[in-house]
């Protein structure tokens, strides 16, 4: 009488044998034929209801998304597309539902309009297979750094250093906001605050990591990392999850291979475990590229793409390198290019897709940036001509994406380090703890940030980021 999985039996090949199963509604054809569906996948059991074996009452409560156990014998099914249906004993209403008033209808639903209704979403195919997905790409990060012994750090999710000096930070308080404790000169006085200080949420784990690192050797955090972003794109989420890995005596070169290994590791896992559902999305986005005109189509599927990054190296070329490209690209010639390309810009994403869609079509490895653009703590190049220094960091950007990965070596040279923080106006007392890595006993170490739900969208071949995290928090945007 224990529950089974509508996975597990379809899957099983027995049949003759009484199970239970539980779920919900997805269809009720003829009075006599349930495809019920638990999550579990989206191919429905078929449940076949004999006549006679619910009065009319009980027939009439069997709708769309109602709840129900099932009893019954797994026989062979005579229909086509399925092995197996569950020939109904005994079926028990766990929950009505009102048909009428369900917002999901049994039809095609825009994405659009189940972002709407979020808190319906998952029991959709589209859904389903998106965070099933997810949910295995976050189980084979831990398995991929586990098997190579790497230390799971939980860092902070308060903290009081802004990590990217980007100030986008959330604030974390307990002070009245109508009416402050106030300093003299009239600044907000948060010695008066819980933490006796200015706390935020968390925008990147890295420089708490760092410590890990510089004690276990190799470590990496994964966990809920806040940005106020203040703009509304298709690839950034006020609320984002991140897998930072940071490694002591490892060099800029092998942080790219170890992020390089990581991505193509992820894809094959999911192509290994999820191959319905990454069937189900790849005819999902086929689909959708029928719609379009000829020219504006993908040359690949979305199984086609997946298994090309795994079986091909990413492209590796200087941010002078990438920079060069541009200039001479035909979309910066017919002035395509809404923001401008010289040596020393922060590359939009619109540079960055271009690289990788249109020049090398690939996944592309984009090193030594310029310093001035970048954050305090990458490690600086030696041996720049005056005026142009570089980092030794480096960006992934992926077809269809941008930035996925962004990682560095960083500098553990503690005269540069100071001065590029005093330069920078950064708090070098107050960041003592940090610089301590470097007093006692420091050494070459990398690391990098991948923002895992731009992981999900690739895999997933997904192009809004809110629609694949199970609760999107945006601008505007915090419904429950
Ligand atoms: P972008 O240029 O896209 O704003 P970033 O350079 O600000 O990204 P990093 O500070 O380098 O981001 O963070 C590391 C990774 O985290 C990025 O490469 C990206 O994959 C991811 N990421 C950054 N910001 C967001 C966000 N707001 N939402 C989702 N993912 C994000
Ligand atoms: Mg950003
Ligand atoms: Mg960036
Ligand atoms: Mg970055």
């Amino acid at each position: 009488n224990k529950r089974i999985k509508i996975k597990e039996l379809l899957q099983s090949k027995q049949t003759g044998h009484k199970v239970t199963v539980m779920g919900w509604v997805r269809t009720f054809r003829n009075n006599q034929f349930i495809a019920l569906n638990d999550g579990s996948t989206n191919n429905n059991l078929q449940v076949v209801v004999e006549l006679g074996l619910l009065d009319d009452e009980t027939l009439k409560r069997i709708t769309t998304s109602a709840s129900l156990k099932v009893i019954g014998e797994v026989v062979p099914s005579p229909g086509k597309g399925q092995k197996m249906e569950l020939k109904a004993a005994a079926i028990e209403i766990l929950g009505d539902s009102d048909a009428e008033k369900y917002p999901l209808q049994p039809k095609k639903h825009s994405l659009e309009f189940l972002r709407e209704i979020a808190h319906l979403r998952f029991r959709t195919n589209t859904f389903g297979a998106i965070f099933r997905i997810r949910h295995s790409l976050a189980f084979a990060t831990h398995k991929f750094f586990n098997d190579k012994g790497f230390v799971y750090l939980h860092t902070p999710v308060i903290t009081a250093s802004d990590a990217e000096g980007a100030g986008e930070m959330f604030r974390v308080t307990t002070l009245p906001i109508d009416n402050p404790p106030r300093k003299e000169n009239g600044d907000v006085d948060f010695t008066e605050d819980f933490f006796g200080k200015s706390t935020n949420l968390t925008v990147s784990g890295q420089l708490e990591g760092e410590l890990g690192a510089t004690a276990f050797s190799e470590i990496y955090t994964f966990g809920p990392t806040f940005r106020a972003e203040n703009s509304n794109t298709t690839r950034h989420l006020a609320e984002f999850w991140m897998i930072e890995p940071e490694m002591a005596f490892c060099d800029i070169e092998d942080n790219m291979n170890l992020a390089e290994e990581f991505i193509q590791y992820l894809i094959r896992y999911a192509m290994e475990h999820n191959g319905e559902d990454l069937a189900f999305l790849d005819q999902r986005l086929a689909d959708e590229e029928k719609q379009k005109p000829q020219s504006e189509r993908s040359e690949m599927g979305l199984l086609e793409k997946l298994r090309f990054v795994t079986e091909n190296k990413f492209e590796r070329i200087t941010y002078t390198e990438a920079i060069n490209i541009l200039l001479d690209s035909p979309a910066y010639k017919k002035k395509k290019f809404k923001y401008d390309v010289a040596w020393g810009i922060d590359m939009q994403s619109e540079h960055e897709r271009y690289l990788v869609e249109k020049h090398f079509k690939k996944p592309v490895i984009v090193t030594g940036y310029p310093a001035a653009i970048k954050a305090f703590y990458m490690r600086l190049n030696d041996g720049c001509e005056p005026g142009k220094e570089t980092v030794a960091a480096m960006d992934i950007l992926a077809p269809g994406i941008g930035e996925i990965v962004g990682g560095s070596q960083r500098e553990e040279r503690l005269e540069k380090l100071e001065q590029r923080m005093t330069d920078m106006h950064l708090p070098v007392e107050e960041m003592s703890w940090y610089l301590d890595t470097r007093r006692f006993g420091t050494v070459p170490h990398a690391g990098f940030g991948l923002g895992f739900e731009r992981m999900v969208l690739f895999v997933t071949g997904m192009t809004n980021i809110r629609d694949v995290i199970p609760f999107a928090r945006t601008p505007k945007n915090c419904e429950f």
